[in-house]
């Protein structure tokens, strides 16, 4: 019996035991934080072996195979006593895509995985059997061993990605690259990208890898290190042969000489970077032969994901929109760009060695008033000191929406897009995004 190690016991730990176990490997799980109730019952029912609180090394160190979670940094001791030792380390995708033969389209990227993916996964299943997998929802190894779908699109994380041997998704998107995680990259910005096209190193050119042409990263990296796959970009700059691309506000998407058209004015999803988002999901259709009239349908009735841009209320014809997901000033960017109004924008939270240069032009043409919601603001309040009218920091929620009731008059917005990391006032993004709209509400 071939002996499985799963490092960490959340979703993609315990959907690969279940599978493991199934395809009759011994199984354990080690993780030395505390294990969720909900996943404990899961290995205590199915039998499996596991433990918590602490690794078992040399229980460990017996392993043919380890499947180390994502959230794991290489640098942690004990993997790397792992591979000193010679074995292999895997990913839960590189894991599970041995057992399905299913089509896969994987998704990865900075920012809009989440919503590229939600959005394929919305049109794809018009038609097709597919499943959503990867970072969202139930593991694509739980999956793959209770639905055995034909089809699945998959959120794909860096991390992910820096443990795969074989794995090879039929179609790959790179939604566009900017720095972020870096800590796990020994602040390499290189390292950071070249994982991220790990996503197409396996593919052939049968295969799809679909990019934004308009991200320089993207583009030098391909050029200085050319993938086997078919390259279909998009570009809302400019025409594309083989792609897609902006024609007068039109959506064009060109495979081979077949086309399909669509007014970027019947998609429910607003801002430039979900014309891309939109872009990269309907040349997955395009690809999978998903009828013209089923994608502009789907592009024209997708309600979006939570905590992206999402709108919450209109309150004395103030727009609320909550865009807590964007942790990073790239996700941010468009969310500013995207303002068609006056904006009182809520940002902060835990910096990530932020440059805010970029954002200057938004702020200078678009926002009246500036919210500072962080433990320290200090870097905030200094950087945009000057530029607007009205600059104030708090370390509240619900304040800080009282101020933006305040002074946002009539026709404005008030925006909440961090720019920042969650973990200094709230447990995550999903929280500061829920407490955002409970304020509102409140109001
Ligand atoms: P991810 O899963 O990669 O974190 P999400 O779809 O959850 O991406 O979006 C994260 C943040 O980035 C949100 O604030 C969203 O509005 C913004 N965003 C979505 N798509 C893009 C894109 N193509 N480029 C830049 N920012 C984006």
């Amino acid at each position: 019996m071939e002996k499985l190690v799963i490092l960490g016991g959340g979703e993609s730990g315990v959907g690969t035991a279940l599978l493991a176990r199934e395809r009759g490997y011994q199984v354990f799980v080690s993780d030395k934080g505390k294990i969720k109730d909900n996943y404990k019952k899961v290995l205590i029912y199915n039998e499996i072996e596991w433990e918590e609180g602490a690794h078992s090394e040399l229980k460990i160190l017996d392993a043919d195979v380890v499947m180390k979670s994502p959230g794991i940094p290489n640098k942690v001791h004990l993997v790397k006593k792992i591979r000193e030792k010679g074995i292999p380390v895997i990913s839960e995708i590189e894991f599970a895509a041995k057992f399905t033969k299913a089509n896969i389209v994987g998704i990865t990227g900075s920012n809009g995985k989440t919503t590229t993916a939600s959005l394929t996964h919305h049109i794809l299943k018009q038609e097709l059997q597919v499943g959503l997998a990867g970072n969202i929802g139930d593991s694509f190894a739980k999956q793959v061993l209770d639905e055995n779908y034909p089809n699945y699109v998959l959120e794909i994380s860096s991390f992910q990605l820096d443990d795969i041997i074989k794995f090879k998704p039929h179609i790959a998107i790179i939604t566009n690259i900017t720095p972020d995680h870096l800590d796990r990259y020994d602040y390499q910005f290189e390292n950071y990208i070249k994982s991220k096209f790990r996503i197409a190193e396996n593919q052939t050119k049968e295969d799809y890898l679909i990019y934004d042409a308009d991200d320089e990263v993207l583009v030098n990296h391909l050029k200085n290190s050319p993938v086997q796959s078919t390259l279909l970009p998009f570009s809302l700059e400019k025409k594309i042969e083989n792609g897609a691309y902006l024609d007068n506000d039109n959506i064009k998407i060109i495979i081979d000489n077949k086309q399909i058209n669509m007014p970027t004015k019947n998609l429910t999803l607003e801002g430039k970077h979900n014309i891309k988002n939109a872009m990269a999901a309907s040349t997955v259709a395009h690809l999978l032969n998903i009828r013209k009239q089923t994608i502009r349908e789907s592009l024209a009735n997708f309600q979006g994901v939570e905590h992206r841009l999402e709108h919450v209320l209109k309150i004395n014809k103030v727009n609320y929109i909550n865009d807590s997901k964007a942790t990073n000033v790239n996700a941010t960017y468009y969310a500013l760009e995207s303002m068609d109004a006056p904006t009182v924008w809520i940002v902060g939270g835990v910096d990530k060695g932020n440059n805010y240069e970029e954002l200057f032009q938004f702020v200078n043409e678009k926002v009246k008033a500036i919210i500072c919601l962080g433990v320290d603001n200090e870097k905030l309040m200094k950087t945009f000191e000057g530029m607007v009218d009205v600059l104030v920091e708090t370390q509240y929620m619900s304040e800080a929406v009282k101020i933006a009731y305040k002074v946002a008059d009539m026709g404005d917005n008030v925006l909440l897009s961090p720019a920042c990391a969650s973990f200094d006032l709230f447990e995550n993004y999903e929280d500061r995004g829920r407490q955002f709209k409970n304020a509102v509400r409140n109001l």
